[in-house]
């Protein structure tokens, strides 16, 4: 994992976003982050720490916990590990300009399926195109996988899916009904009038 694309697309001079500093530490779930992120469009940002840092995906319409929903995530570039605290305003230039708050937080880890794990490790498994991950967050919890669309390992396209589980909520709408931010309580429109 490296920094040096997230780094080359910001200005640390303009922008707020930290330029990555902190270090992992060791024996540990990793941290689990979804931002949601009033860019050009709305999306959310799903972030994994992996590592030594938080590996990203943007989900269009957000996670959900309805294990009939497919969320398309599309991988984009590592995030360094004190991201996950990061809520603010982007400014209008920058890359990824507008509002950020942290929609969610908790930690995760790797938890292949029974007798069908191919990968040793959570490395392996998300260079293989699948990850099976449980969560454990304030608005998001039990088992996650992320596929990846295609063989291709730079393949950008994959899917969020809920596994059903005891976790699972049918038909609910978790981002419309928990639109605030876990660490403020902040709606991502408050966040609007501090723009600057
Ligand atoms: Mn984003």
């Amino acid at each position: 994992m490296t920094l040096s694309e997230y780094r080359k697309k910001r200005d640390f001079e303009r922008t707020p976003e930290p330029a990555g500093k902190k270090r992992a530490k060791k024996a540990r779930d990793g941290i689990f982050v979804v931002q949601k992120h009033r860019a050009r469009r709305l999306h959310y940002d799903l972030r994994l720490e992996l590592s030594g840092a938080l590996v990203s995906w943007a989900v269009p319409k957000g996670p959900s916990l309805d294990p009939g929903a497919k969320r398309l995530a599309v991988r984009v570039e590592d995030h360094p590990l004190d991201y996950a605290d990061f809520e603010g305003v982007i400014p209008g230039k920058e890359y990824g300009a507008g509002e950020v708050i942290v929609w969610d937080k908790g930690t995760w880890k790797w938890t292949p399926t029974p007798g069908r794990a191919h990968a040793r490790n959570a490395a392996e498994a998300l260079g293989a195109g699948k990850l099976d991950f449980t969560v454990s967050a304030k608005k998001l919890e039990g088992r996650f996988v992320l596929v990846r669309l295609g063989k291709e390992p730079g393949e950008k396209n994959w899917l969020l899916k809920k596994v059903r589980d005891e976790d699972a909520k049918p038909g609910s709408d978790v981002t419309s009904e928990r639109p605030e931010s876990v660490l403020t309580g902040r709606k991502i429109e408050d966040l609007r009038s501090s723009a600057g």
